[in-house]
Parts: structure tokens; sequence; C-alpha cells
């Protein structure tokens, strides 16, 4: 056994299970209003439920462990993990202001000066204000430090060309967190020469181009800069440094539920069509499913509590992805299968058939976002000292 790895058990204070009723009732009602259904899967964020996010925000739950004095709330990350569980379970619209809360905010917090932290944070935290990362390029996705998007410095600032891809919500964001080369890497380290920069995404010399996804959705998109003009602080932390901010940024990105809750839908679903008393084979590939998830789930809670103590799990987190992005790639497939036999009808079979149909589509992409498998398996090598 190693000791180079920590997923020390934690348990959810009472506290947690008094706001996941609070979340819970919250939920209900959205959903009674018709604001988003939990059984559509949702196809794009253009439809970002009206509002939606300004009532998450109204409710204290973006920014739910920053500093009060930027409109956080100075929860705990085993708090956040309750709302972000239970979002995610329901199928809430949340794209719009989850990338700022989950690791936009905490970086403002860390590296942005205070005139940009009072102005934004606040905003964030009321649902106002959605972000996008800029880090992939056409010819660097996994290999981030070979970015080329040139940052050239200027009076008052810096000049912005090249182009990102896969960008996230870059067509309904208000700012990204981009990632530039503002020198060329040095002998010694290849990961030297980038710099992280907030955009506004309204700086004339951005161009948001959509790319279309088989699923229907129109997650991502290229974005092109040509002379685009970020200033002066707008740099994040230290010029030429930015790989250091990167790593520490994906330890956010990586643990949290939403990394295997993303097809969830199909398992209540066939829960559902199985009914009551569902036959042996369907009892057995349930609970087998269940108890998978309810791992995964631990050692997620786990990163949390790690978050929470100060720590940067950032080996964790990957584990956390790796294990949990491939459980919810398989899900649409091990529940089709023990779907086979499920006695068709009205009520439960058309419902299941779509929900299966949109995740199989959905499916590929779930282990290449965020960072892909192969990519994570080397962090996890690296952390346990085995390259
Ligand atoms: C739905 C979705 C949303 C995304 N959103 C964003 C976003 O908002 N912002 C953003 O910046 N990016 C985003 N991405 C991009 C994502 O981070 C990249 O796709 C990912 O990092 C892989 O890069 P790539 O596509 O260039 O593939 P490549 O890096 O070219 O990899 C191709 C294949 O080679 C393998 N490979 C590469 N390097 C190694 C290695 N060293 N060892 C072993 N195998 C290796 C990879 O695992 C992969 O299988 C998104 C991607 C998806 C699918």
């Amino acid at each position: 056994m190693t000791a180079a790895l920590t997923f020390d058990p934690i348990r959810l204070p009472p506290e947690c299970e008094k706001l996941r009723q609070e979340v819970r009732t919250f939920l209900a009602e959205e959903i009674s209003a018709g604001t988003f259904s939990p059984q559509r899967a949702q196809k794009s964020d253009d439809t970002d439920a009206p509002g939606f996010s300004k009532r998450v925000g109204a409710r204290g739950w973006i920014g739910m462990t920053w500093p009060k004095k930027y409109g956080g709330h100075e929860r705990s990350f085993l708090e956040r993990y309750v709302v972000t569980e239970e979002m995610r379970v329901a199928n809430a619209p949340v794209r719009r202001f989850f990338v700022a809360d989950r690791q936009s905010g905490p970086v403002l917090i860390r590296y942005a000066n205070e005139r940009i932290k009072m102005d934004i944070l606040p905003r964030i935290c009321r649902g106002e204000v959605c972000f996008a990362i800029g880090m992939s390029e056409p010819n660097s996705g996994s290999d981030l430090f070979a970015a080329k998007t040139k940052a050239t410095k200027t009076d008052g600032g810096w000049l912005i060309n090249g182009t990102k891809i896969w960008t996230t919500s870059a067509h309904v964001a208000d700012y990204m967190l981009g990632i530039f080369r503002t020198s060329a890497p040095t002998k010694d380290n290849r990961r030297h020469g980038l710099t992280q920069f907030l955009v506004d995404m309204k700086t004339p010399g951005i161009t948001v181009n959509p790319i279309g996804q088989i699923s229907g959705q129109s997650e991502f998109n290229e974005v092109v800069f040509e002379d685009a003009f970020m200033p002066d602080d707008h740099v994040l932390g230290e010029i030429d440094g930015a790989w250091k901010q990167a790593t520490s940024e994906l330890a956010y990105e990586r643990s949290g539920p939403e990394r295997f809750l993303e097809t969830y839908y199909v398992l209540t679903e066939l829960v559902r069509a199985l009914g009551r008393e569902p036959d042996l084979r369907g009892a057995e590939g349930i609970g087998r499913l269940v108890a998978q998830l309810h791992t995964l789930r631990r050692m997620s809670v786990s990163v949390a509590g790690m978050l929470q103590a100060g720590k940067e799990p950032v080996v964790e987190a990957a584990i956390v992805k790796d294990v949990g992005t491939i459980w919810e790639q398989q899900l649409p497939h091990r529940v089709r299968n023990l779907a086979a036999f499920v006695e068709p009808n009205v009520s439960n079979h058309e419902t299941l058939e779509r929900q299966l149909d949109f995740a199989m589509k959905i499916a590929p992409k779930l282990t290449l976002q965020g960072g892909t498998t192969e990519v994570l398996r080397g962090i996890i090598a690296r952390g346990l000292g085995l390259r």
C-alpha cells in the first residue's frame, strides 16, 4: 500500500443535511414552476432557465466558501458539495454560474487585484456572470504548455493574438480566464512562458465561433483573438508562471460530484422503469451500480474535506475524475443492457429510450473534458512516484 494517497473518510456534518433539505425544497419548487425538468436532457446552454442562476445566488449557494467581503458566504466545502450534488442529481441548469463558482472565482480571489475582486466576485455570487476557461488550442489540448496564443506587451497592457478551442460557454460568457504565451519556454522548463489573464469577452477583437455537437448541444466554441487589448491589471499572478497556478485550479475542476453524475438520470430512469419489484438481473445490476456510485461519492467527499483543510489534493482529484468519468461513460451502456427486458409501455420505456439516446451521444466527451484519462493517469503515476 502507498502512503502517497489520502482518502480520509469524511462524514457530512449535521448542518449539511439541513442544507440538503433546503436545496431539495428549492429545486422541487423550481421544477413545479416549470423552470427545468429533471427528466429532460439539457441540450444547450443557450436556453438557460431564465433567472435560475440569480435565484440560486439569492439563496447564497454561489461562492459559498468565499469571504463575505466579496459577496461570499464563508461556508464549508462540504456544504458546497451538498449543493452541487443536489443540483446535479436534479439535472438543474447550472452551466451559467458553475465554472465561475467552481474555479474562476477561486483563481480571482488568489491572484486578482482588489478592484477586480470587489467588482466581479459579488456579481458571480449573485448569479449574474458566466465564465469560460481558455486553455485548449488547436494544437495544444493535453499539452497545455504548448499553447501558442500570444500576449504581446504594449502601452498599458497586452495585445492577444491566436485561437482557443473547445471553450465551453464562450458564446454566453461575460469573462474568460485565458492562458497566453508571454515568452518562449526555457531550456530547463518547457512550462515557462505562459501567463494567465482575465479576459472581458466584450473586448473588440474577440470572435466566438460555435462548434456543433452530435448530441445537438452547442456547448463549446472556437475563440479567435485579433489584437484584443487586455489592460495590465488583467494579468493574474506571475508573468510567465501560469503553470504553477493552473495545476491547483485543476484540483478544483476535477474532483466534484459533477465528474460522475452527468449521465446519472439514466440510472434513476432505469429504477423507475424496472418498478418496485425488478427481476433478479435488474436488482443485481442496480445494486452493483449504486455500490460503485457510493464509493465514488465517498472519495469525492473526501477530496472536498481536503480542500476544506486547505490542502491541494491534485492526485486524489485526478483519481476521482478518472474513475468517475469512466463510470458515468459506461453507465448508459450498462443501463441499456439491464433495460433490455423491460416491458415497453408509454409511461416508462419512451422516457428511458430518450434519455439513453442522449446519454450515449454525450458519453464519449466525458473522458476528455477537464483532462483525458491518459493524461490523468500520467498525473497519478507521477504523484505515486512511478515516473
Ligand atoms: C465537452 C468538452 C468541453 C471542453 N471544455 C473546455 C473548456 O472550456 N476550455 C478548454 O480550454 N478546453 C476545453 N475542452 C478541451 C479539453 O480539455 C481537451 O479536449 C483535452 O484536454 C484533450 O485535448 P485535445 O482534444 O487537444 O486532445 P490531444 O491532447 O491531442 O489528445 C489526443 C489523444 O492523445 C492522448 N494523449 C495526449 N497526450 C498524451 C500523453 N502525454 N500520454 C498519453 N496519452 C496522451 C489523449 O489522452 C487523447 O486520447 C473541452 C473538451 C470537451 C470534450
